[in-house]
């Protein structure tokens, strides 16, 4: 099979990775790819998605595997283009995808389908969304993609008129409302889903860390590490999640028509009152993927394939036992802005653990130094939880470059 991943990120590599894995080889692309995708994937350079779409003709591409969410909404959307080009494409339709490029039509659709989710309203100015604001803290999000940056927890209304006039008046994130939220409690979970038309198969949950600095303190970053394992939630909240959510979600996209074939995410709260939605995103979550992708056994590819041609077979893929957890290291400055060309020494050394790529490129000399925020993903596995986060550690101590930050509390962290 001719397989082509789209995206260049730690998630991408993990997925080629795991479809490198499959018991058949298949040839491998990447589009865009990155320097260290590129020893699995041969990259693929081209201008934007018509003319990738058209190259995927041209080289009789089998499967399309949508990684980076923005492929799904530019455009005419990557997976109606695929469609058009008789090319299965896993990732869903523009149409449906806005369940994660607009957090106001997700709402809607949980509203719609009475699936738990905290109350909003939503702001087209900053004096409408300034009048709004009745209690402290709550939640103000942009209504559009800003790789997991358009949201903010505010716990007084000084920070709150601050992130609106950004979002309504400075428009650091582009044109777009505002929706303002009730401010919920409770750890959370990220439920990843298969969804293939009504079929549905949940795959493993897992918790991912947002926040920059240790203690969930400092500004929201794209992740800072990722813990999965079956035994993040017990079978009988697993149950509560999948007839309240999973279940809904999948009949609610029938009803409203809206196609779906493709990994779909479930952001959930654990409230004192039970679970409650926060978001979707339509592919895997980033760094979530880079701790789940080890635990897949099987034949990944296949399912995959056989999946985006509507047919879900359950019984091509198994987790394994145990836990999972992925530390990001990440450059100077991140997230504010971030620090390229520093050198990265050690990678050579890591034993025992998965070494994912996020943002990374080879310099003229041969060596991988720092290219983006998120820079890599280093990922072990153990029996029990202290011995996955002992290997993760020990392993990432290993690599090193000027200004790395790495969060020190991944998988202890709401859990002690
Ligand atoms: P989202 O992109 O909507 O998942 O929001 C990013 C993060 O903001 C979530 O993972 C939560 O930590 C936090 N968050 C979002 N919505 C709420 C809410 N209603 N109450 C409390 N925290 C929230």
């Amino acid at each position: 099979m001719k397989i082509l991943v789209t995206g260049k990120g730690g998630r991408e590599h993990a997925l080629i990775t795991a479809l490198s894995e499959s018991p058949q080889k298949h040839e491998l692309y990447s589009y865009p790819g990155s320097d260290a995708i590129a020893t699995l994937a041969t990259r693929v350079d081209l201008a934007g998605l018509p003319e990738l779409i058209q190259w995927m003709k041209d080289h009789a591409i089998d499967l399309c595997v949508a990684g980076e969410e923005a492929w799904l909404v530019k455009d005419r959307g990557l997976a109606n283009l695929c469609a058009e080009a008789n090319i299965p494409c896993w990732g869903p339709y523009k149409e449906s995808a806005q369940l994660e490029a607009s957090k106001i039509f997700a709402k809607r659709f949980l509203q719609r389908h009475s699936i738990p989710t905290a109350d909003f309203t939503v702001a087209t100015t900053a004096a409408e969304a300034k009048a709004a604001l009745n209690q402290f803290p709550i939640v103000l999000k942009f209504d559009g993609l800003a790789a997991g940056k358009g949201v903010a927890v505010c716990p007084d209304r000084a920070e709150a008129e601050a992130f609106i006039d950004d979002v309504l008046e400075k428009r650091v994130f582009g044109a777009g409302d505002l929706l303002i939220e009730q401010c919920l409690s409770g750890p959370e979970i990220s439920i990843f889903v298969s969804v293939c038309d009504d079929q549905y198969q949940i795959l493993m949950p897992a918790r991912d860390y947002k926040r920059i600095g240790d203690n969930d303190q400092g500004p929201n970053t794209g992740g800072m590490g990722a813990v999965a394992s079956r035994q993040l939630a017990t079978p009988e909240l697993m149950t509560q999640i999948e007839n309240e959510m999973v279940k809904v979600t999948v009949q609610g996209l029938q009803k409203d028509g809206l196609k779906y074939r493709g990994f779909l995410y479930f952001g959930i709260m654990l409230t004192p009152t039970g679970p409650q939605m926060l978001e979707f995103n339509c592919r895997f979550g980033d760094p979530e993927a880079e701790a789940v992708m080890p635990m897949v056994r099987g034949d990944f590819a296949n399912y995959v394939f056989e999946a985006a041609k509507g047919s879900l077979k359950p019984e091509l893929i198994q987790f394994a036992e145990g836990w999972s957890i992925c530390l990001i290291s990440a450059s100077a400055g991140y997230p504010v802005s971030s620090r390229n060309g520093d050198v990265i020494s050690g990678l050579e050394s890591v034993e025992g653990a998965r070494v994912y790529h996020c943002g990374t490129r080879k310099n003229a000399a041969g060596q991988f130094e720092t290219n983006g925020g998120r820079v890599l993903a280093i990922v072990a596995q153990g029996t029990t939880r202290q011995e996955a986060r002992d290997k993760a550690y020990a392993e990432s101590r290993k690599v090193t470059f000027d200004g790395l930050q790495r969060r020190t509390d991944i998988a202890t962290m709401h859990f002690d």
